[in-house]
């Protein structure tokens, strides 16, 4: 079994969306379904336990075509930890001793600069500072981007037709030219040779930019002739002899370069223009002895728990890896250490706040019954999330320490209910308490919500925003200063320094992700540490809420209200686009209403709102004549937006067309048809927001996803959308297709730039690195007895915790 292919099976599956992947001779489940009906590979020590569920996934992947989407997530989530486990299990079974440490330069010190390393000369040192490559220490931190396992190379001689090689050689020449005959088509040239043979390695691009001479000059000018070049790829039969199909290249080093002695495993490091590959590994290599000197923070008994490396030993092996297998535990011992300080820095906080809070239970359950009289006026049954999300909070406000909880929940998933029972505990228990939401149209929403239940509870609330009148925004202030108002709505308005209450207890911050770190804070300290709970709809996928959040509680609704109907969803192309006009009109007819959702189309402001423009005119009077279509866009006023979602929620419109997500926010039961155009250009979750707008009610709803794209894997993507209305599961393929940075908004994320962890793939190593760190703090808050993490921390507290970071 080549557990390698294995693993890149299982990882293809879940890039494709859990399709059953048909491969060349068979699908992805006869596949492993085969894997699985062999004995473990010749060698592997597993247990009776173990042998029985090697066994049992055979058979689980013979049903794999029946299952539904997230069962096959699951299973393929499960396999690949599973795989991963026995991997380790039995390297370590197996592994050799560490090699010893290099022998140590005289002289060789972690801040010594790169400059003064004998073979690096001021001009290199130059090009290295572009990196951000100063000293020996910046250069040990600099980790490759990939590794090249050039123990698989094969000669040029030797490659054979429908292989995939590496081929190892020097250049002899190369060139780089646009096709005389085609002036879209540029081709370069690239011959290498070994002692076996001679092969032409040829890459095509296509379009005017590539027609530049300047452009395939400083192509030609990366592979000068005598450099040692490694190409990557599938042989197959050339004009000119073998080749590779769209080979990968890879500098190795230059001329006359002694391969043998860089090991068998090569770094590849990012890189950026003009600086060679091999200067930088260069530069890595002289430093790398210097590695011995940097001291491991890590307790020991910690590192023989959780079998983590030596940090000097997993420094050189990230490095220069003498076999795949200490490359991995080089790589998971870094990674943990990104997880664990961040972690680490988060928990601390966290106790810190707590510390300095003055104990205050808010909850005290005797002095009224105003919950339990909420719970008779509430036209519905709770669903038993809602009820747990009440509990938890309710647990958090009788504890004596301030609550700092995230509640996460679908879209519909009945939020508002939740904090609702929480603003309740608190002024029953004589607090004021405040609930803030970033757009007026929600604080609105919220508001009138609100009206609807509290009057009949004789409980006061008033609604604050920028377009609140003077002669009553002041009337609020007195109120709120006096204390006799003990529930305010409201949007940043609430923030400004003219607010003050008497005794602030309890926040709730809706849709939190949309707020300034600053902005939530503001709010928070009109109050001597009150309870927090902050809300969010975008469902944060498990790894990313640690990540992120730290040093949060964190609640998820995880069930609907019953009896909806899950929206249809469709991915639509142009030529649908009769059949999608046809479906609005017979919704309309039965007196319901759509939406019409377009994005943001240029980077320009002006076009966005150019192109809505247009759009809604052609929709009034070209194909829904006879319909009354609105237009909702981000240059209205807030009051003449309110004016517009009014007139739809009226019914006075049949259609909204609106050019942001943004003022989607809106809860209009009625309406049942979902247009997004352009739908590509979004992210999962955000369709998955969008879509939750519809499909309130227990009629059937629909959601239509139009895309002209004709990228196979926009397709794929959005195809996910048709099959599952799972928000976490979403999150998780949104995570896997577009990376973390772009699924929460890089500038909003506050997400911790790691150097090799990632998100995705290093999940089990963050529940380590969180469970270690929650252990250590538990014991040792102000770690004591660890001064060189203590110190570590601190230095590290100003760069990772950037204030976003500051929940
Ligand atoms: P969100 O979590 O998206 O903020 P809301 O709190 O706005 O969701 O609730 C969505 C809709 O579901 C509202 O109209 C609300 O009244 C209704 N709802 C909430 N909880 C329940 C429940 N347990 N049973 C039935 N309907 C509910
Ligand atoms: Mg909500």
């Amino acid at each position: 079994m080549d557990l390698q292919r294995v693993q890149r099976a299982l990882s293809l599956e879940a890039e494709v969306g859990f399709t059953d992947l048909r491969g060349r001779e068979q699908t992805f489940s006869q596949f492993l379904q085969s894997v699985f009906g062999q004995d473990p590979p010749a060698g592997w020590i597993l247990d009776g336990e173990e042998r029985r569920r090697w066994k049992e996934l055979g058979s689980r992947y013979r049903l794999y075509p029946q299952l539904e989407l997230p069962e096959r997530q699951h299973l393929v989530a499960e396999t690949r930890r599973w795989l991963e486990r026995l991997r380790r299990q039995q390297e370590q079974a197996h592994s050799a001793p560490p090699s010893p440490a290099l022998p140590l330069p005289k002289g060789l010190s972690l801040e010594q600069p790169l400059q003064f390393l004998k073979g690096i000369g001021p001009k290199s040192a130059e090009k290295l500072a572009q990196l951000g490559l100063h000293t020996v220490r910046d250069a040990l931190y600099y980790f490759p981007r990939d590794h090249l396992d050039y123990s698989r190379r094969v000669l040029i001689r030797q490659a054979k037709v429908g292989e995939t090689v590496t081929l190892v050689g020097t250049v002899k020449s190369c060139s780089c030219f646009t096709s005389p005959k085609n002036p879209l088509l540029t081709i370069f040239n690239l011959k290498l040779a070994d002692k076996s043979g001679v092969v032409t390695l040829s890459r095509f691009y296509s379009g005017r930019q590539f027609a530049q001479r300047s452009w395939q000059a400083a192509l030609e000018r990366q592979y000068p002739k005598g450099a040692v070049v490694a190409a990557s790829g599938l042989v197959k039969k050339g004009r000119l002899g073998l080749t590779l199909e769209n080979p990968q290249l890879e500098v190795l080093g230059g001329e006359g370069e002694d391969l043998e002695r860089l090991g068998k495993i090569l770094p590849v490091y990012p890189l950026s223009e003009g600086i060679p590959a091999d200067l930088v590994r260069k530069a890595v290599q002289l430093a790398l002895p210097a590695a011995a000197l940097v001291e491991d923070p890590l307790p020991e008994p910690l590192k023989r728990q959780l079998q983590l490396l030596d940090l000097p030993l997993a420094l050189q092996q990230i490095h220069f890896p003498k076999t795949q297998e200490l490359l991995a535990q080089a790589r998971r011992r870094l990674v943990f250490d990104e997880f664990f300080y961040l972690q680490l820095s988060l928990l601390q906080r966290r106790q810190r706040y707590r510390a300095q809070a003055q104990a205050v239970p808010r909850y005290q359950p005797a002095r009224g019954e105003l919950l339990d009289r909420f719970y008779q006026i509430l036209p519905f049954q709770l669903t038993a999330a809602q009820q747990r999300a009440i509990d938890e909070i309710l647990a958090d406000l009788r504890d004596p320490l301030p609550m700092n909880r995230l509640l996460q929940g679908d879209v519909g998933s009945g939020k508002t209910v939740v904090a609702v029972a929480a603003l309740l505990a608190a002024i029953q228990s004589g607090w004021q308490t405040a609930l803030m939401a970033p757009t007026e149209v929600l604080a609105e929403q919220h508001y009138r919500k609100l009206v609807e239940w509290l009057s009949q509870l004789q409980v006061p609330v008033e609604l604050l925003t920028g377009s609140t009148p003077p002669a009553k925004r002041r009337e609020i202030l007195r109120q709120l200063q006096t204390g006799e108002l003990p529930l305010v709505v409201g949007t940043h308005a609430l923030i400004q320094p003219a607010v003050q209450f008497r005794n602030l207890g309890l926040v709730v911050i809706d849709e939190q992700h949309r707020f300034g770190v600053e902005q939530r804070a503001a709010l928070q300290q009109k109050g001597d540490h009150p309870d927090v709970l902050t809300m969010t709809a975008t469902p944060i996928p498990r790894t990313l809420t640690l990540a992120l959040h730290g040093d949060l509680d964190v609640t998820q609704i995880d069930e609907l209200p019953p009896g909806r109907k899950p929206v249809h969803t469709v991915v639509a192309r142009p030529g649908d686009r009769l059949q999608v006009v046809r479906l609005m009109e017979r919704e309309i007819a039965q007196g319901r209403q759509a939406y019409v959702v377009l994005p943001l189309i240029e980077e320009s402001e002006k076009l966005d709102l150019k192109s809505a423009i247009e759009e809604h005119q052609r929709l009034q009077e070209k194909v829904f004549p006879q319909f009354r279509v609105g237009l909702l866009h981000g240059r209205l006023t807030s009051s003449e937006k309110d004016a517009v979602i009014e007139a739809f929620r009226r019914r006075e419109l049949d259609i909204l067309v609106s050019t942001t997500v943004v003022e989607v926010g809106v809860d209009v039961p009625n309406a049942s048809v979902m247009l997004v155009e352009h739908a590509e250009r979004f992210g999962l979750s955000q369709l998955h927001q969008l879509r939750g707008r519809v499909g309130r009610g227990s009629d059937q709803a629909y959601c239509i996803l139009m895309t002209g794209s004709q990228s196979e894997e926009a397709l794929r993507r959005l195809k996910v959308l048709e099959q599952s209305h799972d928000g976490f599961f979403i999150a998780e393929m949104d995570l896997r297709f577009r990376g973390p940075g772009e699924v929460m908004g890089t500038r909003q994320s506050g997400l911790p730039d790691f150097a090799l962890a990632s998100l995705m793939d290093d999940q089990e190593v963050l529940q380590l690195a969180r469970q270690a760190a929650e252990q250590l703090i538990a014991q040792d808050p102000e770690l004591q007895q660890w001064p060189r993490l203590r110190r570590i921390l601190e230095e590290r507290q100003a760069r990772l915790l950037g204030p976003a970071l500051l929940t």
